[in-house]
C-alpha cells in the first residue's frame, strides 16, 4: 500500500527559460500539514512511464515556505532525460502530480547567518528558495555566485535583479556567464570565495562545478558545518505505490536468506552484528519511539515502517539524503551509500534506508 504520496493539483506553469519550467502545486486542503518545508528541501515526483510504471525524480522547491503559499518546483530539461522532458512537455495547469512530502538536508541551520551561495544552472532552484526565505525571515548578508551557459539560460534573472535592488545592504548577486567569461577556474573561485570565509556556504549545480567549488571551500578552510552541497542525481528506485511494497517484501526475503557475514557492500566499517534484537530509540517530528525488537540485518527504515512509524525517505537506495538520521548513541552500518561523504559520517549522519544495527543499543534523531 502506498501511504505517503499525495496528488497535488497544478495551478500554474511558467516557462522560465527555453528549457526550464516552474510548476506550481496547490497545497492539499486535507493534508496541508505534510507539506511544511524548509528552504532548500525537495519534493519527489512520480512521472508516469510506459516502461516502468513510474519514474521517481526529486525536484527542489523554488518557492519560499514563508506565508504558507503553494509549492513551486522548477524543472530544467536534461539532454535525453526522460522525466524532466516529460514534465516540461506534458504538465499543464489543471493536471495533478503525485508527490512525496518535502525532505532533504540542504537547508541553513539559521536564516540569519551570512550565506555564500553557489548555483550552476538548475542548481539555482533550492538556492532561490533559501535566498527568498532568508531575505524575508533572516538578517544576514547573502552573496550569490550564479553560473550559467549564457544570458538566455539564467533562470529567475528578473527576480534576482529586483531582490538585489530591494536589499542592497543584504544581497549581492554575481552572474558568471560561460559565453562571456568561460568556465570559472578554481583560482577564480578561490579569489571570489576568500572574501567570505566566515559565511555558511551552499553549493548546487552540475557535478564538475560542485566538485571544484567544494574543493576550493575545503582549501580555504571552510569547516564541514559551513559547507553544504546538493547533488542533482536521478533516483534508480521507486518509492511510490505498489512497487514500493514489492521492494520491501523483496528486501525482507533477501535479509532472511542472507548470511550477515556475507554482506559485502558495507561502507561504514566491518563491524560485527548484534546477536539478538536491538534496543532502538528514535526521535522523529518531536516524538520519541522506543523499540526492543529491531532485528539485526533489518534496515532502520524497514523496521520503522513495519511498526507503523512514517519515517521520511525517497530513493530507498542510499542515493539521496531524504532519510538522513544523526546517531546519538551506538552505531549502525550502511549497506549502500552514494551520498554521504567522510565528513558527514564523522558528524554521525547515516542513511536510515540503508542502516542496520551494529551495537545492542542505537539512538538516533531525524532532526
Ligand atoms: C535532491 C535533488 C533535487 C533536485 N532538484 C532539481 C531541480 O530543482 N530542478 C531540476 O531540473 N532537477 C533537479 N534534480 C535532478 C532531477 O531529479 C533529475 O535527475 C533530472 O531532472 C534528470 O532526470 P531525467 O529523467 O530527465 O534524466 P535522466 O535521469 O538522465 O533520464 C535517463 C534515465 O531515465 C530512464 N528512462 C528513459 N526512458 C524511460 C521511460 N520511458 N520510463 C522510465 N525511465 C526511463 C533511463 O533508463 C535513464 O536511467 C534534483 C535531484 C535531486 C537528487
Amino acid at each position: 500500500m502506498d501511504t505517503q504520496s499525495f496528488e497535488l493539483e497544478v495551478v500554474d506553469v511558467v516557462e522560465e527559460t527555453a528549457d526550464a519550467h516552474s510548476i506550481t502545486l496547490a497545497l492539499p486542503e486535507v493534508d496541508a500539514e505534510h507539506f511544511g518545508y524548509r528552504p532548500g528541501q525537495f519534493l519527489t515526483v512520480a512521472v508516469p512511464s510506459d516502461q516502468t510504471g513510474v519514474a521517481a525524480r526529486c525536484y527542489s522547491l523554488s518557492s519560499s515556505p514563508v506565508g504558507g503559499g503553494p509549492l513551486t518546483i522548477t524543472v530544467k530539461r536534461t539532454a535525453d532525460g526522460y522525466a524532466s522532458n516529460w514534465i516540461c512537455d506534458h504538465v499543464r495547469e489543471g493536471d495533478t502530480l503525485r508527490v512525496l512530502p518535502p525532505s532533504g538536508i540542504f537547508t541553513p541551520a539559521s536564516l540569519s547567518a551570512d550565506l555564500l551561495l553557489f548555483a550552476g544552472g538548475s542548481g539555482i532552484t533550492p538556492v532561490i528558495s533559501i535566498t527568498r526565505t532568508a531575505l524575508q525571515q533572516g538578517t544576514g548578508r547573502i552573496v550569490l555566485f550564479y553560473a550559467n551557459r549564457d544570458e538566455r539560460s539564467v533562470i529567475f534573472a528578473e527576480e534576482l535583479t529586483r531582490l538585489a535592488a530591494e536589499h542592497p545592504d543584504r544581497l549581492m548577486v554575481v552572474h558568471w556567464l560561460e559565453s562571456v567569461q568561460g568556465l570559472p577556474s578554481a583560482e577564480q573561485m578561490k579569489a571570489f570565495a576568500s572574501a567570505y570565509q566566515s559565511y555558511d556556504a551552499f553549493v548546487c549545480g552540475p557535478a564538475p562545478f560542485m566538485k571544484m567549488t567544494v574543493s576550493v571551500l575545503k582549501e580555504l578552510g571552510f569547516p564541514r558545518e559551513r559547507r553544504h552541497q546538493e547533488k542533482f542525481i536521478s533516483l534508480g528506485g521507486n518509492p511510490f505505490g505498489d512497487l514500493h511494497d514489492v521492494e520491501v517484501a523483496e528486501h525482507e526475503i533477501e535479509v532472511a536468506q542472507t548470511d550477515p557475514d556475507e554482506v559485502t557492500e558495507v561502507v561504514d566499517g566491518d563491524e560485527p552484528q548484534p546477536q539478538g534484537p536491538v534496543h532502538l530509540e528514535v526521535e522523529l517530528d518531536g516524538e520519541q519511539h522506543v523499540f526492543d525488537d529491531w532485528a539485526p540485518g533489518t534496515k532502520l527504515l524497514d523496521h520503522l515502517e513495519a511498526k507503523g512509524v512514517k519515517a521520511p525517505y525517497s530513493c530507498r537506495e542510499g542515493e539521496c539524503s531524504a532519510c538522513a538520521i544523526r546517531l546519538l548513541e551506538g552505531e549502525v552500518k550502511m549497506l549502500h551509500n552514494d551520498v554521504l561523504d567522510d565528513d558527514d559520517l564523522a558528524d554521525g549522519i547515516r542513511l536510515g534506508c540503508q542502516a542496520v544495527p551494529v551495537t545492542d543499543t542505537v539512538k538516533v534523531t531525524y532532526s
